[in-house]
């Protein structure tokens, strides 16, 4: 829960009554906690490892929840080519241990319980058609997109045991919180330094990559309506609209007043990844028509929000490191 989107999920879910426990690999406040974590006050945190099948059954043994969001694991794709093994336990193994866990709760207590699975449009990979939906072929092209295609199918297996479970197929999604590991963040901050004098240049991988970019409250929005609808089922989440890398740096460039920013960006090869889909954009008709959600933010407000974010974050010295 200390990730973006558990953050943003958490106050949500505060907001509305729920009392919230959340997963944390680190005790809350301990000096290691990683930068890009986010605590919220309220949630009681429990210490424990997704790939520890007994840790996360007694948490959730002692928690007794009504509703259960997977949010956990390694969430970068870059990250899964250096440990495909650690993503394939964390992301794919670790969901079933959490699936299990879940159902065998139920049954004991004969209480629904609804799970919500942080799925991924990396499960599309080198999609054929653009823009995806709930039927595209499952085709992933990366460690992190098998893991997840791995965790999706098995939510699927759940649902059909009679298991409240739906996965929430997330496009990439970006906010103030975004660690800038994430390419989004790193453009804005790299830009803002480079801006006020702090930087010489800024270093990055495919320019031509085409993703669809949301802004991660929406998307929490989304998976609170997917665990609340009528019925269990899978659902794009995403914008419906896409623009390249090279678009979003010339925006965030454009926002701190560089028009010329290739003198300011270098492309480094080494930072790009073995296979890297061309292009991702989800078909959002199925959400907005059955759960009557639309995304608020649109790709030059969000590319503006977060410049400004780290302009300031940068004169009170908190600019993120990357
Ligand atoms: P992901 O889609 O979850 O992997 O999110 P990222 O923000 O890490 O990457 C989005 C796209 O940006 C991918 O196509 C990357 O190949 C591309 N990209 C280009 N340069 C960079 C970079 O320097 N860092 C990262 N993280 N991604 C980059």
């Amino acid at each position: 829960m200390t990730g973006q989107d558990g953050s943003y999920l958490a106050e949500s879910l505060l907001s509305q009554g729920w009392a919230v426990h959340g997963l944390a690999r680190h005790a809350p406040a301990h000096p290691h906690i990683n930068e890009g974590e986010t605590l919220v006050e309220g949630v009681q945190y429990h210490v424990g490892d997704l790939s520890r099948p007994d840790e996360v059954g007694s948490i959730l043994k002692s928690v007794q929840p009504d509703l259960v969001f997977n949010l956990g694991g390694i969430s970068s794709v870059y990250q899964s080519w250096q440990q495909p093994y650690e993503t394939a336990l964390v992301s794919g193994a670790s969901v079933v241990s959490m699936l299990e866990a879940t159902w065998q709760l139920q049954q004991e207590s004969g209480k629904e319980i609804r799970f919500l699975q942080a799925s991924s449009a990396e499960l599309f990979g080198e999609a054929k058609s653009t823009p995806q939906n709930e039927m595209t072929p499952i085709s992933p092209v990366s460690p992190y997109g098998a893991a997840k295609a791995f965790a999706h199918h098995a939510v699927s297996v759940y649902r059909g045991r009679g298991m409240f479970a739906a996965s929430a197929i997330l496009y990439n999604h970006e906010s103030l919180r975004r660690p800038a590991k994430f390419v989004t963040r790193k453009i804005t901050a790299g830009a803002a330094a480079i801006a006020a004098g702090k930087l010489d240049k800024l270093s990055l991988g495919n320019l031509s990559a085409v993703r669809d970019w949301g802004w991660a409250p929406d998307f929490v929005d989304a998976m609170e309506r997917i665990l609340n609808a009528p019925e269990a089922m899978d659902f794009v989440v995403a914008t419906g609209v896409s623009h390249s890398v090279q678009d979003f740096v010339e925006a965030a460039f454009a926002a701190v007043g560089i028009e010329d920013w290739r003198a300011v960006v270098e492309v480094d090869d080494s930072l790009a990844r073995p296979s890297d889909a061309a292009e991702m954009r989800g078909d959002i008709t199925k959400i907005s028509s059955e759960l009557g959600w639309q995304p608020s933010m649109d790709f030059e407000s969000l590319v503006a929000a977060m410049v400004r974010n780290d302009q300031s974050l940068l004169q009170d010295d908190q600019a993120p490191q990357f």
